[in-house]
Formats: structure tokens, sequence, C-alpha cells
């Protein structure tokens, strides 16, 4: 374990230098004798190094995409630029206050307004809104749009919501809580939707369908038309749950092949760094006939002036977001698209593919993959094999990897897989740290031969070992979920 930031304390040692006091006030005359401390503070004594020592090495047990490769499938940790960082960081931007008026906010608002028209574009979708904070947000903004669109028609007869069995659970999390009724559809044995499920389960009380593409097996869903012809023909909507979008950017439009609705992920796509869980962005374009049902206010240019729009608050939704979104987190994303630029933002979906095709190509014959075909911008594998003969399992593998210095994939997710590892290596990655971190499940797939036991020991080199996960959920103080 570590030392705590007292062990490194020595008697007299300091680490800051106060001003001197030029009137001596005595605290008594100023603070109540009942608030006075009896006794000194117990405070490390430490100097600025030895705070900048603790805290750097304790900043190291943890697992961050500076330190190391970061596959989460589906959730695309890739390093963000720090660029973006100083930028999002300057008083101009910083400074603001959402309460100022128009005119002495032109310049963010230009960027708000170019950024809702780069999204438009990317995505082949009429118009977007900024406001939704994460993907799960704008899911639930997306599936209330499609729920206003039904009741505009008068649709009442709609109630249920079409989600195939590979999906994220926020997607049926999200149309219980606008108040759909989930139909799970099943996936084929190519690992993509099966239409003739999909034409015994639509009828007329169809809303929607959510699908994910590509989907969380890493697999674009090559039956839009038919699928699009199925669902609209019964006048329900198609939401597309963007997560995946970095495999598409500037190679396919979704507004273009039959999508409705759908969500962006900036964090994920974009650029914003979100490995502890701190603020996105989960914008929401729509297809035309769905533009009146968007949340106010939409930023809007009359000549050069750029202005908050509330003209469609009548048969808008409503607000989503306090103000105008998370700012920053859309700053980010602007600058990201500028810097790329068209043929930039192409070249992100095309080295994910590589990137993804080529860790597969290095894995394939020594973990099993249960659609073995090109995949998009991730894949995945499992633990079949080495679970049949060997006993050791995906959960042991993922612990295996932190011991050589790599954070776990995404693992038994999807839910169809069983014992599955998703593995996204993002564009950021070059071929020598794919060709190690390939090297590390190699080295891991021949442990698991020879020295099966040691596998669900580790990770052996961690400051914490396996921890309890069951009772980390349930307790949540850190001090009682160490396993061991
Ligand atoms: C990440 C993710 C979501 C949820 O997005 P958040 O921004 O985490 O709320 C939904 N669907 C898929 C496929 C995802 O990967």
């Amino acid at each position: 374990m570590s030392k705590t930031i007292f062990e490194h304390s020595s008697a007299g040692r300091k680490g800051a230098t106060l001003p001197r006091r030029e009137i001596d006030i005595p605290l008594q005359s100023i603070i109540p004798a009942d608030q006075l401390r009896e006794k000194q503070a117990r405070l490390p004594e430490v100097s600025e190094l030895d705070v900048m020592r603790h805290y750097i090495a304790l900043s190291h047990k943890n697992h961050f995409i500076e330190k190391g490769l970061y596959p989460l499938g589906s959730c695309t940790m890739k390093y963000n630029p720090k660029v973006h960082e100083a930028l999002v960081r300057d008083s101009g931007f910083n400074n603001l206050h959402p309460y100022q008026p128009e005119a002495t906010i032109q310049g963010s608002l230009e960027i708000l307004y170019e950024l809702q028209e780069q999204l438009a574009e990317i995505s082949g979708m009429s118009k977007v809104t900024l406001q939704p904070a994460a993907g799960a947000q704008g899911e639930f903004t997306g599936i209330k749009i499609i729920a206003a669109y039904h009741k505009a028609k008068g649709n009442h007869h709609k109630t249920k919501i079409i989600i195939p069995d590979s999906a994220h659970g926020t997607n049926p999390a999200t149309c219980s809580l606008v108040g759909y009724e989930v139909v799970e559809l099943k996936s084929n044995a190519q690992g993509r939707c099966d239409l003739e499920h999909l034409k015994s389960i639509v009828d007329d009380n169809t809303a929607g369908f959510m699908l994910t593409n590509p989907n969380t097996l890493g697999l674009f869903e090559t039956q839009l038309e038919q699928i699009a012809e199925i669902i609209h023909g019964v006048d329900g909507l198609i939401y597309m749950d963007g997560a995946n979008l970095n495999a598409l950017l500037g190679i396919v439009q979704p507004g273009k092949i039959g999508f409705d609705v759908m969500h962006f992920n900036l964090h994920k796509t974009f650029a914003t760094p979100h490995g502890g869980g701190g603020p996105g962005a989960g914008p929401v374009g729509v297809v035309e006939k769905l533009v009146p049902f968007l949340p106010v206010p939409m930023v809007a240019k009359a000549g050069d002036e750029y202005y908050f729009d509330y003209g469609h608050a009548e048969t808008s939704i409503g607000k989503v977001h306090t103000f105008y979104g998370n700012f920053a987190v859309l700053l980010r994303a602007y600058i990201y698209i500028k810097m790329l630029g068209a043929k930039g933002i192409r070249q992100v979906a095309e080295n994910a593919l590589i990137n993804a095709n080529y860790l597969m190509a290095l894995m394939k014959d020594h973990y099993h993959i249960q659609h073995l075909e090109y995949c998009m911008h991730e894949f995945v594998a499992d633990s079949s094999w080495q679970k049949k003969e060997f006993g050791v399992n995906t959960l042991d593998i993922a612990k295996r990897l932190l011991d050589k210095g790599f954070h776990a994939p995404t693992i038994y997710f999807p839910l169809i897989v069983p014992e599955a590892m998703m593995i996204e290596p993002t564009e950021t990655e070059s071929k020598q740290s794919l060709d190690s971190f390939a090297a590390a499940m190699l080295e891991i797939a021949q442990e698991i031969r020879e020295n099966p036991e040691m596998l669900h020991e580790a990770p052996l080199t961690t400051p914490v070992r396996r921890v309890d996960d069951v009772r980390a959920v349930k307790v949540l103080d850190p001090a009682f979920n160490l396993g061991d």
C-alpha cells in the first residue's frame, strides 16, 4: 500500500511561505472562544517537492490514457490533444456568464452555431441541438422527440420501441423512462438484426426502433434499407445510438441512410477526456420533420448576428439542460473538428478501422472471435477456449492485463457473447502500441496454458488486488471494498 502524506512528514519542514502579518490581530478578538482550537491541528510537515511526489505517485497507481493503452470498447478512450485544454481555459471563454447579453457573446454564439452546422453536416441531419449533457441524455431527448412527433400526429396507440439484444443498457432504460414498452429484437447468426424476427414483432403500435451502428459487436448494420422500409411502413421512427460514430466520420451520413434522429457522444467521438466520469455532451440531430420538436433555444443567425432562438417553443419538447449545454465540452469538439478539417475527420474513422482490424488479425489465432470478418472500429473477442480448457475466464484475463500495464477492454458486454472482451484501440494508437498490446494478450494466452492458477490471482502488481465488485456497489466506503 502507498504511504499516506503523514508518513512523509518531518518536524519543522515547510512547503509554503505565508505573507508576514503587518498588524497583530489577536484571534480571540474575532473568533468566539468556543470555536477556537485547543490543540494545534495535526498537519503534515512537508516540502512542496514531497507533496508533488506524493500525489504524482498516487496518480500513477490509477490507469489513464497518458500512461498506457485503454482499449475500452464502445467508450472510445482515445488520447485528447492538450491544445484543447489550453484553449478552453482561455479567460474569454472561462469568465463568460450565461446571462450575459447576446451582443457581448457573439464569438461564443458563433462557435455554438458553427458546431450545430458541422454536426448536421457530419450526420446528414437537418438540425442539431447541443443541449444534452451525455449520450444517455441525448437518448432521452431523442425518444422524447419521437413521442412528441407521435403525439402531434395523434398516434396515441404507439406504445412500443424495438431494441436489438446487443444494445447498450441505456437504450431500454431511456425508453422506459419516456414511458415506452421495450420489445427485444434478436440478432442473427451474422451478428446483425434478424429481419424475419423484426417483421414478426413490428405492428401498428411500434413507435420506433433504436439501433446502434456500427453495433456493439463492431459490425456495420448492412440491412438499413429493409429496416427503414419496415419501420417507416408503420409510421415508426428510427433512432441511431451514435456512440460508435468515430467509425463512420466522413464516410457515412446516418441521416442519409434511413435514420430519423440520433445522438452524438462528443466525449467519445470528438475529444474530451472522460475517464473519470467528468462532463460530456450528447447533442441530438434530427431530420426535417422532427425539427419543430427540438429543445429550445437553438442558436440562430440573422445577417451577421447570432442569437438564442426560442421560435418553436410551442412545439418543442422544452429544455433538457440549464442554459445551453456543457459549453467547455462543446468547445473542445469544435476545436477538434476545426483543426482536423473534412479530410482529417475522415482519417479519424479510417485509422480507427485499420487499427481495430490490425489488432484483431494479431489476436485471432489465440482468442475466439465469434464474428470473424472485417470489423469496424472495434471487435469482440472472447475467452471461451480458455474457459473450457483451463477454467480461466475473461475477468482473470482483464485483471492480468493490469499487470502488463494496460487497461482491460470492456468485458462481459455485449451480453449476447459469453465471456466477451470488447476491444477498441482507437485511432490515436500507433502500430507499435498495438503490437505491444497484442504481445501482452499472446503472453497471457501462453500463461493460461502453462499456469492457469496464477491467472485467478491476478493482478499481482497493483496496489489493490481484486476488489469485491458486488460489495463495492452496496457499501460505498472505499475502505470496505478491498477484496483481500
Ligand atoms: C457510451 C454509450 C452510451 C451512453 O453514453 P454516455 O455518454 O455514457 O451517457 C450509449 N450507447 C452506447 C453504445 C455507448 O457506448
